[in-house]
């Protein structure tokens, strides 16, 4: 299967545990972002006829996996995370080929899918419910889990393994079924991971992968009216309609979007501590992460200490193709992306912000056939300007000066979104009060505000989601129903709330 796959380069979907080419006949080229003409394989471009295949191969799937006990089903999860383990570094500089991040970032991104099946193998043992007495003798109550049906998963291409693996994992502990459509731009990835679920024993029709656009493979998925749930990671504008139409058929739906995350800085903040945050939550991933830190939010009396150090500190970076372990910054993802940040970069400068760093593509030979952007940092940004406001998805920072606590937590909740804030200080009431105040779904002291682990719930408030969490033992919520139990064994009718 693999070796004729990597013969032709050609990709197919995997439908009912079959390579199975795409209904359309067509397929996209998938590139290297630090070498564009560098082509990895094709990967199909399908569309309504192939989601309607993966959804009917999951539908017949799923009475049987539903029936297979929890503690069966994790361990085959627990055998995908041992298959990870061992194909990891392969895995991990196929990503780096296909998305840009660095190894080091690659490497994590593997782990953390395989954290999540090691995670959710100990909850096939669990799926714990309530059992709680009855108001009415000889009677008892408890609560049990039911899975859905069909999950439909529709993920970017950020974080190319942990994100379906953060979704596929946790509809598959409960007794669901999958069918997964990834980004365009990192379908290998998630390929990836699916063989390794293949490869532990997970049945035919169980996990299908369709790969195309989300206009016509994603809205096809959504729309089905045999997929129950629908998971969706994404921009907040694509999230907006997914979760409509969702809602219109009355789905289980999560939708995990966009950031503007801001990190306060205050003056007792130990500044060297603080420099390295400030570089690995904005130019980690080339700032390509949803909790990447895009607002520097300093008190006046470390803002020109903090601002010369991070302009030096950056500037240093390692620019380059992130299979070079020295290289520190990979590139962006793809063409239209660097455009949309040098975009934002010539908004921000027009705004009237100071441009301190970087604010343009890199352009040395080795780096001409790919899309790197350098660092950038914009000082002496107001909190009204677009790039104070707006999520640019790139190593772009905003350093904004700030009085004190009080303003400075104003400022941090004064945008639409709400994932991820941080604080750094060494006052105990101002980062209790800060954890208190700040409007975001994950709060960090003393750390940057990328960090998020698996066991944990993973979200945010405001225009970053719809009131959902991934990760920990939230995500169980979104692929299960609850289903309570009466069970009476007192041989008469009895009836709750009725006075007798
Ligand atoms: P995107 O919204 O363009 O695409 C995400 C996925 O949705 C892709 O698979 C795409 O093909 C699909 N899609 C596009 N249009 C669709 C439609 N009409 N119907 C159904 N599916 C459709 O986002 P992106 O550029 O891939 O990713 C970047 C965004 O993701 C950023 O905004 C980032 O903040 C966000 N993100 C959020 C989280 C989180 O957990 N909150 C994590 C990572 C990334």
């Amino acid at each position: 299967m693999a070796s004729s796959r990597e013969q032709t380069a050609r990709f197919d979907n995997y439908i009912n545990g079959e390579w199975r080419a795409p209904a359309t006949g067509e397929y996209e080229p998938n590139r290297n972002p630090a070498c564009a003409s560098e082509m990895l394989g094709v990967f199909p471009r399908s569309g309504a006829e192939d989601v309607e295949r993966a959804v009917n191969a999951a539908r017949a799937a799923f009475p049987a996996w539903k029936a297979t006990p929890a503690p069966r089903r994790a361990e085959m999860l627990f055998r995908a995370g041992q298959i990870l383990v061992a194909r990891k570094e392969q895995f991990a500089r196929d990503m780096t080929r296909e998305m840009g991040k660095v190894l080091l970032e690659a490497r994590g991104d593997v782990q953390e899918a395989i954290d999540m099946l090691f995670f959710m193998a100990g909850e096939g043992r669990r799926l714990y419910g309530q059992t709680t007495p009855s108001e009415l003798p000889n009677k008892m109550c408890l609560t049990v889990r039911s899975p859905i049906g069909v999950a439909g998963l529709i993920t970017p291409w950020n974080f190319p393994m942990a994100i379906p693996s953060w979704k596929i994992v946790p509809a598959l502990v409960c007794g669901n079924t999958v069918v997964l459509k990834p980004a365009e731009d990192t379908p290998h990835s998630a390929l990836h991971l699916v063989q390794a679920l293949t490869d532990a024993g997970v049945p035919p029709g169980v996990v299908n992968v369709v790969f195309g656009t989300g206009e016509s493979c994603g809205a096809a998925l959504v729309e089905h009216s045999a997929v129950g749930v629908i998971s969706f990671t994404g921009s907040t504008e694509v999230g907006r309609q997914v979760n409509q139409k969702a809602a219109a058929q009355l789905k289980h739906c999560n939708v995990e979007l966009g950031g503007k995350n801001a990190m306060i800085l205050l003056d007792d903040a130990a500044l060297d501590l603080a420099i390295e945050g400030c570089l690995w939550g904005a130019f980690g991933t080339s700032g390509q992460r949803c909790t990447a830190a895009s607002r520097l939010i300093v008190q006046k009396g470390i803002y020109q200490k903090l601002l010369d150090m991070l302009v030096q500190r950056a500037s240093r970076l390692k620019i380059g193709d992130g299979l070079d372990p020295s290289v520190q910054i990979g590139p962006l993802i793809n063409e239209a992306q660097l455009q949309r940040v040098a975009g934002y970069v010539e908004i921000g400068k027009q705004e009237g912000a100071r441009l301190c760093l970087g604010g343009e593509r890199v352009n040395r030979e080795d780096t001409r056939d790919g899309f790197f952007f350098a660092p950038t940092v914009f000082a002496d940004v107001e909190p009204r300007m677009r790039i104070a406001r707006e999520e640019i998805f790139g190593p772009v920072v905003s350093v904004l000066p700030c009085d004190g606590l009080a303003d400075a937590i104003a400022m941090a909740n004064d945008v639409d979104y709400g994932l991820s804030a941080s604080i750094y200080t060494r006052n105990v009431d101002a980062a209790f009060r800060a954890m208190r105040d700040l409007d975001a779904g994950i709060v960090y002291l003393n750390a940057p505000t990328i960090g998020a682990e698996v066991h944990l719930p993973f979200g945010g408030v405001k225009g970053t989601g719809n009131g959902h969490r991934e990760s920990g033992l939230a995500t169980l919520d979104v692929y299960s129903e609850w289903k309570t139990l009466y069970i009476d064994y007192s041989h008469q009718l009895q009836r709750a709330q009725i006075d007798v």
